[in-house]
């Protein structure tokens, strides 16, 4: 099969038959529902770039493990080239986008378990990597996009998971059987679950002594028997829905609720079950890789905003405004810090027992950090940039009014020769780019909350290093 077109990825979701709820209702055809759609065309990008001759060399290169041309998208890096791909393909992918295209965090998954596999089965003597590779091997050969189910519900923040007074908050093993094991839980925001072929479930803290039956990792179809996806709300959902106030490209996104209805996941597909010190190196490995692509996707997200702000500025007679362009700046720096440390992360990458190539948790976390604190200033400085229209512009059903659109357009029209039309159209980017729910708060908890990404930072830096630097310097002994 090898690497599938975008008509070919749209086919093949629609031959799929998940359980999905939204807004109440029992939804049959996933791919013709508008809300999903826009979710499933942003992630159908990421196989548009492989028909397109611009793109198509960084996004399709050669699988060293079934030797044939792949979707990047089911690589696991295999040098610092693959690593480095990585955040430029997200960053190009961003920018094309002006969201969360929502096939990384599979691919995160992925690259995980390609290394902790390979741990386990060196210290146990389980065969959880040839699992592994197996599976890897029909991704690739099938082009599948793979969800992340990482994040449990978790119940009362202040218990582990075996002590929770409801024993489902954090995904477990209920029942072992001969052929496989049944899973009972509930994973949350679920970037792009139904735009996904396979789930993929990892733990998402660090497990200890009693936490055997939560410690599991495994891979599923996402229209397995008893796998509940319940589509979240979003700040400006209801639009896809009513078919207006969209703007013109419509990207989006969208996180189910993933309930794990008593699933049954044959031994084949299971990764990881009751090892449960190797429970935090996967959270370390998948959250690290995590965070070095939304370094990538995010400075992409801000490019578009730049772009947007710019747009604005000549649209509204502002072009040469000192603090207009100075606020320009402040975004693309911003954008380049970003970009730069997810970057880094990648050239610093070393290469595992495994042979997948990791990179440095450190600067990962850095650009992580960054990004929560500054999309919001990015933000901030775009809607400086473009007005108050950004939050109430008039609803596209009232500009199409016989009685009042013509006042409409009277009113919203700014420099002479740009028709209104495209000035309302830039504000519906803008809206979108500064208030899709769904993407701007994945700034700051998307690959955990940023307490974990300062805690990670704190854990694997050579504080004592820099203890005795300082000490040399000061003349202590
Ligand atoms: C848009 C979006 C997309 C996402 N996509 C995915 C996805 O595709 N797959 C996936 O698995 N996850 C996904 N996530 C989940 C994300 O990783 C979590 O939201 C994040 O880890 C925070 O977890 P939480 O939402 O349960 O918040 P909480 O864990 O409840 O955190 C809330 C606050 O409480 C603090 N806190 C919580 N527990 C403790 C404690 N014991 N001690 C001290 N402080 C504590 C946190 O630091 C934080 O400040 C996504 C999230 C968002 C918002």
């Amino acid at each position: 099969m090898g690497v599938k077109t975008k008509e070919e990825y749209i086919q093949s979701l629609r031959e799929m038959k998940p359980t999905a709820y939204m807004f109440g209702e029992k939804i049959t055809g996933v791919v013709d529902n508008p809300r999903l759609r826009a979710g499933i065309e942003s992630t159908a990008t990421t196989y548009e770039f492989a028909e397109m001759e611009e793109y198509r060399d960084l996004i399709v290169t050669e699988s060293p493990l079934i030797q044939e041309p792949v979707n990047r998208f089911t690589l696991p890096p295999q040098s610092i080239e693959d690593l480095v791909a990585r955040v430029k393909i997200n960053r190009t992918l961003g920018k094309y986008v002006g969201t969360c295209h929502q096939r990384c965090t599979g691919l995160d998954c992925l690259c995980t378990l390609s290394i902790v596999t390979y741990d386990i089965d060196q210290k146990y003597g389980t065969n959880y990597y040839e699992r592994f590779i197996e599976f890897l091997k029909y991704v690739q050969k099938n082009d599948l996009t793979c969800n992340a189910g990482v994040t449990d519900v978790k119940g009362d923040r202040s218990l582990p998971p075996h002590e929770q007074p409801d024993k489902d908050m954090y995904l477990r093993v209920v029942e072992r059987r001969d052929d496989g094991i049944i899973v009972r839980g509930a994973k949350a925001h679920q970037t792009g679950s139904l735009s996904c072929h396979e789930i993929i479930v990892l733990p998402t803290r660090a497990m200890r002594k009693g936490d055997e039956e939560y410690t599991v990792a495994f891979a599923i179809p996402a229209d397995t028997p008893g796998l509940i996806h319940v589509v979240g709300r979003s700040s400006l959902d209801t639009r896809e829905i009513d078919g207006c106030d969209i703007g013109n490209v419509n990207y989006s996104k969208y996180c189910p609720t993933l309930i794990f209805d008593d699933v049954f996941v044959p031994w084949e597909r299971v990764f990881l079950c009751g090892e449960v010190e190797f429970a935090v190196e996967m959270v370390v490995r998948f959250s690290s890789f995590h965070r070095q692509s939304h370094g990538g996707c995010k400075s992409g997200k801000i490019d578009c905003m730049v772009g947007a702000a710019l747009t604005m500025m000549d649209y509204n007679g502002t072009a040469k405004v000192g603090h207009h362009r100075q606020k320009v700046i402040d975004m693309i720096h911003r954008a380049e810090t970003l970009y730069g440390c997810s970057l880094a992360a990648s050239y610093e990458g070393k290469k595992e027992p495994s042979g997948t190539y990791f990179i440095d948790t450190i600067l990962a976390n850095t650009s992580k950090i960054h990004e929560g604190r500054e999309m919001a200033e990015a933000t901030r400085l775009m809607i400086d940039i473009c007005g108050g229209f950004v939050s109430d512009l008039p609803s596209d059903q009232d500009i199409d009014n016989p009685e009042i659109g013509h006042l409409i357009k009277k009113y919203l029209k700014a420099v002479e020769n740009v028709p209104v039309e495209n000035r309302i159209k830039m504000f519906r980017l803008v809206e979108k780019l500064a208030m899709e729910s769904a993407d701007t708060i994945s700034d700051i908890h998307g690959g955990g909350s940023p307490e974990a990404h300062r805690m990670t930072i704190l854990r694997e830096s050579d504080l004592e290093g820099r203890k005795k630097a300082a000490k040399r310097l000061a003349g202590i002994k």
